[in-house]
């Protein structure tokens, strides 16, 4: 088995991976709060740990997977409220379209994918060994509150010193807190809200509280790798340590993974605010391989800045390997397994060398677009052996370990045709807009920027000219 190297946010330095049980890696991966459709910015974490544990398969390594699904929270209930139905119903709902959308995407279920409230009786025990262990305390109004000021070393995975997140946290004081920097791990209902029993107060958990929870059930009171978006780093992981720290003295996981963000006009893109881009529009109009290889092309650590622009150019190149592979296929429609030789095996080494070295997918990437230009050369001189040999590793080796390329060409289908129609219609309606300007009808230009926007269409004018995003759509129902 070749030796992995991968950079741990904890120590921030890229370290050998050596998992604590030889041959299996135990991996927790924060999944999605479930109260809307997922947009590409949570898609990032889906894509990359799914190809990390594919990869890992690949050399011989046994993984076990958890992703939970945190099926009670504000957002949910507030949902709720909204569509006159229960909390669950809500949860259950977007659990499903989880599915749906994972399923589109190509990303495999996990091994487990808990959800909080199946777990709150153990939640609820681990909470109290916290309070008795000495690191909880009940407040005045049934809430139980983490006191972080216990632990020395509180801060090491974020960098964030106590004292300092206490002078910023100073503006927002909680009486029923001893110290403001304190997180909840259990809080008290309001009227009407969902309840679970405890010896404080009819409640729910706390955000935090129940990854420290599922992971310690799931896999072990210590396990490999914990993953996530690097905006989980601070409080969510912070916190998943200290809680573990406080409950068995030791921190949940060996290494630290984070994925970087997708970064729409300099915020990362995120559903508080209102510039997400749902991923099932994104697979309708930039299909499954296009979509995976705008995720795929950059570091997993590194920010991916959002455009049209960069997903159109994914999908373009997603087309050209899926147009060479048809091309083959039509040629040699029962392609049998071609016997390695130093070539292919020189390049599936430089595959597995750059996923070996902190998962560097544009490097491992580059690769299969060797790869491709290969197979097109050979199909245009006639060269069938190499032919075979360069289809049989974009398709057989190397795409199954990322995820790309395993399914059939996408067909022109009538939603994309739906699609194109729609951009040829924004786009006159953006021409008509700038004849306006020019004209100074700047009335008339403005009509035209404010229906499109009522319809979820936004114009943003660039030195380039006058790009449009399809932003999310509100989805309320009415009465
Ligand atoms: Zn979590």
């Amino acid at each position: 088995m070749s030796k992995v190297y991968i950079t741990d946010t904890l120590t921030k330095e890229k370290v050998p991976l050596e998992p604590i049980e030889p041959g299996i890696v135990k991996m927790y991966v924060c999944g999605p709060t479930v109260y809307n459709y997922i947009h590409i910015g949570n898609a990032r974490p889906m894509v990359v740990f799914d190809a990390f544990r594919r990869f890992l398969e690949f050399i011989g390594y046994k993984v076990v997977m958890v992703q939970n699904f945190t099926d009670i929270d504000d957002k949910i209930i507030n949902e709720a409220k909204e569509w006159g139905v229960d909390w669950k119903t809500v949860a259950d709902t977007f659990i499903a379209e989880y599915f749906h959308d994972a399923h589109l995407l190509g990303v495999r279920a996990a091994n487990f994918h808990p959800r909080t409230t199946d777990f709150v009786d153990d939640i609820v025990n681990a909470v109290q060994k916290i309070i008795k262990n000495g690191y909880g305390y009940v407040a005045a109004n049934g809430d139980v509150y983490f006191s972080v000021r216990k632990l020395a070393d509180y801060g090491k995975l974020s960098g964030k010193n106590p004292d300092d997140l206490r002078a910023g946290a100073r503006v927002d004081v909680n009486e029923l807190k001893r110290d403001p920097i304190d997180f909840v791990l259990w809080k008290s209902a309001k009227p009407g809200e969902p309840t679970w029993q405890s010896p404080w107060c009819a409640g729910r958990p706390g955000w935090h509280i129940e990854c420290s929870v599922m992971s310690q059930k799931l896999l072990g009171d210590m396990f490999d790798i914990h993953g996530g978006g690097e905006d989980l780093i601070f409080p969510h992981h912070e916190d998943e340590i200290a809680q573990s720290e406080a409950l068995t003295g030791k921190p949940p996981a060996k290494y630290w993974m984070h994925n970087g963000m997708i970064i729409v006009r300099g915020d990362k893109m995120s559903k508080s605010l209102g510039n997400t881009f749902l991923l099932r529009e994104a697979v309708r109009r930039y299909g499954k391989d296009g979509v995976k290889l705008f995720l795929l092309s950059k570091h997993y650590r590194s920010p991916i800045e959002f455009s049209d622009d960069l997903l159109d150019d994914n999908s373009k190149a997603a087309l050209r390997v899926h147009a060479a592979l048809n091309r083959f296929r039509e040629k040699y429609p029962y392609p049998l397994v071609p016997k390695e030789d130093e070539e292919m095996k020189g390049m599936i080494q430089r595959f597995t060398e750059a996923l070996s070295d902190d998962f560097n997918t544009p490097v491992a990437l580059s690769v299969i677009f060797d790869a491709l230009r290969e197979l097109n050369k050979s199909m245009d001189s006639g060269n069938d052996e190499r032919a075979l040999k360069m289809y049989h590793l974009i398709k057989r080796v190397f795409g199954p370990i990322l995820g790309i390329f395993d399914t059939e060409s996408p067909k022109k289908s009538e939603s994309s045709a739906v699609s194109t129609n729609l951009d040829v219609l924004i786009k006159s309606l953006i021409e008509v807009r700038n004849e306006f300007r020019k004209a100074k009808q700047f009335e008339l230009a403005d009509k035209i920027r404010n229906v499109l926007s009522e319809s979820g269409v936004k114009l943003f004018d660039t030195p380039e000219g006058t790009k449009y995003e399809i932003i999310e759509q509100e989805r309320k129902m009415e009465g």
